[in-house]
């Protein structure tokens, strides 16, 4: 089970986790184009993909969404999610099995209709993968405990978010307990998950405006003191490394 951030951040959000049964594309965040290109990268064939998952329906993460359903695609998503999109699809109401990975969902507290993170298990190994949240609330944390690799968004620096050029209302929903998660934060719950087995993480949807990714490498860095596992960058415009599998 291994994972790999095809394309991360408001420009566009598009995951890929291996399963038994092929690769699942979490979010669809990336035209179809960009989507095939950035997956040939890494070896994979979007043409062979023939499931989604997606977290919720903001248009960072279902740009992509029309060409992919189009082709047949299987759409899976919270039912509130998929209501949002105005699609049918395999409503996601709980714990299921898809392509021979268990998968979890679990809420998180984000301004959308029904958001969801995702724990992925097979074999013994765990993979969380979480982007979208204003803060990290006790379930959230609980859902990623015990997993060896996450995913987890570093959105923001509340300092150059608070100086930048963002209005303040949207400063204000950035910052709120349903907007986007601060280095810092991520920092704080990736210090929590290390103490539970974790390995290595993957850090998500940084904001080109108001965060940079020595910024967020460092912050989070730092309150990881005595880890000895591996921190990796997510980008817009291109694939991250492919994490997990050796476990
Ligand atoms: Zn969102
Ligand atoms: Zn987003």
């Amino acid at each position: 089970m291994r994972v790999c951030a095809l394309g991360s951040g408001s420009s566009g959000n598009c995951f890929l986790v291996e399963a038994p049964r092929g690769w699942l594309l979490v979010d669809a965040g990336l035209p179809w184009r960009e989507l095939r290109r950035r997956a040939a990268r890494i070896g994979v064939r979007a043409e062979a993909i023939t499931t989604l998952l997606l977290s919720h329906e903001h248009a960072d993460h279902v740009r992509g969404l029309g060409p992919l359903v189009r082709r047949g695609v299987a759409v899976w998503a919270s039912p509130g999610t998929l209501a949002a999109l105005g699609i049918s699809g395999h409503p996601l109401r709980g714990p299921t099995e898809i392509l021979g990975l268990a998968v979890h969902p679990f809420p998180l507290p984000h301004d959308a209709e029904q958001p969801v993170g995702f724990r992925f298990e097979l074999n013994g190994a765990a993979l969380g993968l979480a982007t979208d949240l204003g803060s990290v609330s006790s379930e959230v944390l609980a859902a990623l405990r015990g997993c060896q690799v996450v995913v987890l968004e570093a959105n923001h620096d509340l300092n150059l978010l608070l100086g930048g050029p963002y209005p303040w209302p949207l400063k204000l929903r950035i910052l709120g307990p349903r907007g986007h998660l601060g280095n810092h934060e991520t920092g704080q719950a990736l210090a929590q998950l290390a103490r539970t087995g974790l390995r290595a993480a993957l850090l998500a949807h940084l904001s080109r405006e108001n965060n940079a990714p020595h910024l967020a490498l460092d912050t989070v860095a730092r309150a990881l003191p005595n880890w000895d596992g591996k921190l990796y960058l997510t980008y817009p415009d291109r694939p991250s490394s492919v994490v997990g599998g050796g476990w």
